[in-house]
């Protein structure tokens, strides 16, 4: 399986919103930490991150990777979709949207079933519900990456600058199947409704969170490959990640999230199922101060007890998420 699911919080409060007086940028509050992490991320597997560019290369097309000017980068953006991704499936954190469910869907199993869709009461489950911001409360993701919408938006408290790689880092070419959404049916509990004029997969529970996982490029999938530009295995991109206001649990969590502590594999970019995008946090230089400016220490061992202590934490979403990313040291 080219895929996992981190459980959504079955106990307890499923999604928690509460007030978070030190979300804001118009002061520095006492205790909050802000600062720098300077962090080298390495390729384990090739990355390819779209850029919409496409070059001939040897009579061929390759669709080209993101850059700065000649240099390969990963785009801050990228990154912190990521960061947030793995983050909410740590904490009791609201999710963006549903899967989507349009479009087509082409089942081997069931040939006849082009159609899908989710009931109202997958459709309508807490973590969809997009209350965060409304009577200032917040879930842990919104709070600290950020949210919009309608009129309301609070900006992120972390800023991911664009990883650069080293001027000497070189593209290399590789096969990746074309892209097709995932399947409607695969994730979740479905039945076939044939009462209808076309028949449909009915979806009415959904696994949890979709990650990719798997080390070995895979068979399945689309027929048609395309040509891609990578950033090939062994390439280091370094940047940084900027705090403001960010206590010791947002920090624990955010350690988690980045794989630092614990451990493990991140999966950056496109064909993800399909033996591209791992990769892992190789060195973190932590450049920190307080409200005041002044500098500070790293606080490791605090921000990871804040961050078990945290009423935000999902343990069942960590464990599952560490399990299924584990890196061996
Ligand atoms: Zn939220």
């Amino acid at each position: 399986m080219s895929y996992e699911f981190v459980p959504f919080p079955d106990t307890g409060a499923t999604v928690r919103r509460e007030s978070r007086p030190w979300a804001r940028h118009d002061r520095r509050m006492p205790g909050a930490w802000f600062g720098t992490l300077r962090v080298e991320i390495a390729c384990h597997q090739p990355i390819h991150v779209g850029s919409g560019f496409k070059a001939e290369q040897g009579g061929r097309v390759v669709r080209r990777t993101a850059r700065a000017g000649e240099r390969l980068v990963l785009p801050g953006s990228t990154l912190k979709g990521v960061l947030r991704a793995r983050f909410e499936a740590i904490t009791r954190s609201c999710a963006f949207e549903p899967p989507s469910d349009r479009g087509f869907i082409i089942s081997q199993s069931y040939p006849d079933v082009r159609r899908g869709r989710l009931t109202a009461a997958v459709r309508q489950m807490p973590i969809f519900d997009e209350r965060c911001g409304r009577d200032n409360r917040l879930c842990a993701a919104c709070a600290l990456f950020g949210f919009q919408y309608k009129d309301e938006s609070l900006q992120s408290r972390v800023r991911v600058a664009d990883f650069l790689a080293d001027e000497a880092a070189r593209s290399a070419v590789a096969e990746m199947p074309e892209q097709y959404e995932p399947r409607l049916h695969h994730l979740g509990d479905f039945r076939i409704d044939r009462s209808g004029r076309e028949p449909e997969f009915e979806v009415s529970r959904l696994y949890g969170r979709k990650f990719y996982v798997g080390a070995n490029p895979s068979t399945d999938g689309a027929p048609r490959r395309q040509q891609v530009e990578v950033a090939p295995a062994g390439t280091r991109f370094c940047g940084a990640i900027h705090l403001f206001n960010v206590d010791a649990a947002e920090l624990g969590a955010l350690l988690v999230a980045l794989g630092v502590e614990p451990k493990t594999y991140l999966k950056i970019g496109a064909g993800k199922g399909h033996g591209f995008g791992r990769a892992a946090v190789a060195t973190v230089g932590y450049q920190l101060r307080d409200e005041l400016r002044r500098s500070r220490e790293p606080a490791i061992d605090a921000w990871r007890k804040a961050f078990d202590a945290s009423g935000d934490r999902w343990e069942g979403g960590v464990v599952k998420l560490v399990e299924i990313h584990e890196r061996p040291c």
